[in-house]
Parts: structure tokens; sequence; C-alpha cells
């Protein structure tokens, strides 16, 4: 996003296509495909999708790049729609069946829940790593898929022009670079979340973690065999590269790994920007990134509603999520729509005190740290007992997080 020199209210075209040619013409620094026609962005078709999973086929079939997964990660992310929603469709849609969905639910919040109770640690190692990580920079022929191995060049090229791959994809990328190339988790993780729709510190930075074995007892990683039958023999006919890839799991061990005593890494982290002081004396209900839905709470309130695309937070995303975000708030015509920096839109607006949905973010916290802020907290697919429950413990392990939630996700329908 470029540097915005004074704030601007903006009016969203409501025919679609004009929308997404707007949002192009305001952010012209940022790079990318246009939103493709599958993921528009919004409650309705995140409804929609809801309405559309296959639970128990998803429980066979997840793994599979062609297989049943929901498309749901967008829709999440930005709040369209609830995790408590989700599993509270599911449960409705299966009786029984739906354990491995309502799991993969379940790691979400859990990612979640270590960003609440670490903030910005996360974007450092967690644990030192298990083997020996080279952390070297990103490579072009990576980033320009042009590795010549298929396989790897159409993850990054779906990538690109979608802004979404399926979680064995991103598994099979991320420990491409990390335990082949030797990238550092960290500068592969900053690529990637870029990129995505569904782009999410925690559950970005921590899966790259559990690949690289910062987060996790041991790395993650994969051979020819694994990766052709998940992706149905599709890549491996036309590749003419030499396979890295085609050995067995105990010759690709030995060959990728060896011990280390390394410590935890700590990257240096951005300064977080400075708020503005409180000096007006008006309520603003704001409305950040993961709330984007006419059916929050908040959009109920009667005070001054407000969404603003801040180049502070979204300054490095792709064209296609801006667009994405732009059709999730023609839903909410409520709320006011401002381009330009949150400290400045505050002090026009004569905000004094700001009402929002709580979040582990806490660029975004800094922001309105000179306000008094109302956090509401997040809808959660359990009660407030195991919430709170979860938030005094220490969450290494997404199976001590388990312990706690499990039965409460699990439970039928009252
Ligand atoms: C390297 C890497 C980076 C990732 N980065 C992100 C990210 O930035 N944002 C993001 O939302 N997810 C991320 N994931 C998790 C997962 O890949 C995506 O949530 C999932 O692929 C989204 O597709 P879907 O909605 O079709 O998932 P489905 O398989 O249909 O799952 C349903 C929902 O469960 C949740 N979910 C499923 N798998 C996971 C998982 N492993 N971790 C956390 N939540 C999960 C998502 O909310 C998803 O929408 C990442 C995974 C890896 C390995």
């Amino acid at each position: 996003m470029q540097q915005i020199k004074s704030p601007f209210l903006v009016k969203l075209p409501s025919s679609r296509l004009e929308r997404l040619q707007f949002i192009k013409d305001i952010f012209i620094e940022h790079s990318g495909t246009d939103l493709n026609d599958a993921w528009i962005g919004g409650r309705v078709e995140g409804l929609r999708k809801l309405g559309l999973i296959q639970p128990i086929n998803y429980s066979k079939n997840r793994n599979f790049l062609n297989g049943d997964v929901t498309h749901l990660s967008p829709y999440i992310r930005h709040g369209c729609i609830t995790i408590a929603e989700a599993v509270k469709t599911t449960k409705e849609k299966v009786n029984t069946g739906a354990e491995k969905l309502l799991f993969e639910f379940a790691w979400r919040d859990y990612w979640r829940k270590v960003w609440y109770l670490n903030g910005d640690a996360i974007s450092s190692d967690m644990e030192p790593p298990k083997v020996e990580l080279k952390r070297v920079a990103l490579p072009q022929d990576v980033k320009d898929a042009s590795t010549g191995l298929v396989c790897i060049d159409h993850f990054v090229q779906t990538l690109e022009q979608t802004g979404y791959l399926h979680n064995h994809a991103r598994m099979w990328l991320a420990s491409y670079m990390i335990h082949w190339l030797g990238v550092d988790w960290r500068a592969g993780a900053d690529w990637m979340v870029k990129l995505l729709l569904d782009g999410d510190l925690a559950s970005n930075s921590l899966s790259w973690q559990w690949v690289a074995s910062t987060f996790g007892s041991k790395p993650y990683f994969f051979n020819k065999e694994n990766l052709s039958k998940y992706s149905d023999h599709q890549f491996c006919q036309s590749c003419k590269e030499k396979c890295p890839f085609n050995e067995s799991y105990e010759a690709l061990n030995t060959q990728l790994f060896k011990p280390t005593t390394a410590p935890a890494k700590v990257y240096k982290r951005a300064n977080l920007p400075q708020s503005a002081i409180a000096s007006g004396s008006k309520t603003v209900v704001l409305f950040h990134d993961e709330m984007l839905s006419a059916a929050h709470s908040l959009y109920q309130s009667s005070h001054h509603k407000v969404f603003i695309f801040d180049p502070v937070i979204q300054h490095d995303w792709a064209l296609n999520r801006l667009q994405f975000i732009a059709d999730c708030l023609i839903e909410m015509p409520d709320v006011e729509i401002w381009v330009g920096n949150t400290a400045e839109v505050l002090v026009m607006l004569e905000a004094n005190k700001i009402i929002t949905q709580n979040t582990p973010n806490l660029l975004f916290k800094s922001l309105i740290k000179g306000y008094e802020v109302l956090y509401q907290a997040e809808p959660a697919p359990y009660s407030d007992a195991v919430a709170q429950k979860i938030m005094a413990k220490d969450l290494k392990r997404f199976s001590k997080y388990w312990n706690i939630v499990g039965a409460d996700i699990l439970k039928s329908l009252d």
C-alpha cells in the first residue's frame, strides 16, 4: 500500500467488477492478480461455502489436493464466519464422522491462542530447532516459479494467481524450502503470508515453525511417493528435472538432517508504531480485518462504525486480498470506509473511546493504544469457563489444548 498523504473516505461501487477495478486504482502499488471468481469475499459467500462442506468425505480425503476441503479459511480469517458457526454447522450436518474437520477448526483456534499467549514471540523460534537449519534467503527461482520442478512451480503459481493453496501443498512447499534449500523459515513465512487470502500471522508462522522443527518435536519432510499419491500423480509425468524427493524416508532423513545444539533464534522485530493520543469526545466502533461481517454483534451498535485500510497493517498484502476485503465491506453498508493512517483517521473522527473485537494482533492494538478501548471477546466454539482455562495454560503442544477443549467441541448439540 502506497504512503497515503492524508486519509480519505471511500464509497465502494456496488457493481463487483467496478469494485475490483476501484480497489486496483486506489492501491496501485499492490501487485498480483485480480480476485478470482471462486473467492468472492464476504459472509454471503462464506455461508454458501459452509453449506457445501462434506465432513465425512473430508475425513477420508482431505490430504488429497482434489479432496473435499472446505475452502473456508479466508472467510474464517476475516471473521465473515466464525469458528463457532463452522463447528455448529458441521455438527448439525452429520451426527458422527465429523471429528477430523472439527479437529482442523480447532487447530486454527489453537494457533490463535498460542498467539494470544506469546504475542510477537511467535515470529521468532518458539523452541530450539531439532535439526540444523541453514536459514538462507529465499531463492529467486522459487519466487519466480522457475525451479523446473513441476510440482513446486505449480504450487507457487497457484498461490500467486489465486491466493489459496491446499494444506498439503503448503506443507510440501515449506518443507522443500526449509529442508532441501535451507531457506530461513521466517523468510518463507513472510513471503507466503503476503500472498495468501487467508494470511494469518499465527497459522502461518507457527505452521512454518512446525515444518522447521522450532515448534514441534521433529522436522516435517516428505518423499516423491507421498507427493505423487496425494496430488493424483499430476506433476511427475511431465517433470524433466532430477527429482530431489525420489528417495525412501530413511535415505532422505540421512541426507537432509544433521543434529544441532543451536539455540532458538530470536528475530529482530519492527518497532510498533505510536498511537495518537485521544483528543476527541466520540465513541467509534472500529472494525478490524478479523471481524468483517454484518452479523457481528458490534454491527448493531448505534455508534459511528468504521473500517480503515491502513498502510501500516496492509502495506504488503496482495491486491486480491484487498479486493476480498472490499467484497466483505460491501455487505456492511453501515460501516464507513477510510484509507489512511489509523491515528489520523481517529483524530479526524474526534474519537475518544473505541469499541472493537479483541485480537492477538499487537500491531493493530498499538495503533489505538492512546484511546480508551473496550475489547469485546471473540466468539468461541466452547464455554467461557473452557476459554479461561485455555488462556491460563502453557500451550506448548496441540494435545494440551485439545485435552481442555476437545470434549466441548465434540459434544453433540443441545
Ligand atoms: C506452511 C503453512 C502455512 C499456512 N498458513 C496459513 C495462513 O496464513 N492462514 C490460515 O488460515 N491457515 C494457514 N495454514 C493452515 C492450512 O493450510 C489452511 O488453513 C487450509 O489449507 C485452508 O484451506 P481450507 O479452508 O480448504 O482448509 P480445510 O482443510 O477445509 O480446513 C477447514 C478449516 O480448518 C482450519 N485449518 C485446517 N487446517 C489447518 C491447519 N493446519 N492449521 C490451522 N488451521 C487449519 C482453517 O480455518 C480451515 O479453513 C498454513 C499451513 C501451512 C502448512
